[in-house]
């Protein structure tokens, strides 16, 4: 399993850069995992959008969804000068059935819907879901192939069932939207503090940091994660990967 970071910013993309998108990709399989703003000019760095098999999106705020409407304009251009996949699939919950039913477009992509409850297969990865505690529905990821483990918290406040839905994983990613002593509670994030308590109490064996602030400095983030966690830690930036 290999992990991309594509894009990292919470809320917006900073300079020639992206919000919330990673890739993962296993031998021929390529995923991409949310598709926030400043994406589809990331993407081509990485991987060819036409290589993409599936999405899958964690909720629907703009900086995890926001470059779906271009990706589908590239999908649609694909088609008139040939496009050997076909429809791509976007995964997505259907807690806001309004915004589900716009993952559907034309020849392009088409939305398939999965049961927060229910493990899901895409190409050689199952994914299970953990409701997270945000302002719109959202959904945390446990990926693995059956030999290594991924979890992705995408964005939520603290709450215990995110440590043992962490349990061992390989790789954290996990959303660090704030400063250690700042409350994430009201705003439905997680500080450095809670980032690194989780990773500790999980026992997993690397942390990446990332839907990062726009303000501070992010090294305070990786100190004061360490704080808790001892174990190998990073901070994303564009085009960091893990490879296992
Ligand atoms: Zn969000």
């Amino acid at each position: 399993m290999k992990w991309t970071v594509v894009g990292f910013w919470g809320g917006h993309p900073e300079q020639g850069e992206a919000t919330s998108a990673y890739l993962l990709e296993e031998e021929d399989y390529t995923l991409l995992i949310d598709c926030g703003s400043g994406v589809l000019a990331q993407l081509p760095k990485y991987v060819p959008i036409s290589q993409l098999d599936a999405v899958i999106l964690s909720h629907f705020h703009f900086d995890h969804v926001a470059d779906i409407g271009p990706l589908q304009y590239a999908k649609h251009v694909e088609k008139y000068i040939g496009n050997p996949k076909g429809v791509l699939p976007i995964y997505a919950h259907q807690l806001e059935p309004d915004k589900f039913r716009t993952l559907t477009y034309e020849e392009a992509t088409k939305g398939i819907p999965y049961d927060l409850g229910k493990a899901l297969q895409v190409g050689p990865f199952t994914i299970t879901f953990l409701k997270t505690e945000h302002p719109a529905p959202c959904a945390a990821m446990a990926i693995t192939d059956e030999r290594k483990k991924i979890v992705f918290t995408a964005d939520t406040s603290f709450f215990p069932d995110l440590i043992p839905f962490a349990k061992h994983a390989d790789l954290l990613v996990a959303e660090c939207s704030l400063y250690k002593g700042v409350d994430g509670k009201p705003m439905g994030h997680l500080n450095a503090e809670d980032v690194g308590f989780i990773a500790k109490q999980a026992e997993v064996k690397e942390l990446l940091l990332s839907h990062l602030p726009h303000y501070g400095n992010h090294q305070e983030l990786v100190e004061q994660a360490k704080v808790e966690f001892k174990g190998t830690l990073s901070l994303a930036q564009s085009g960091w990967s893990w490879e296992a």
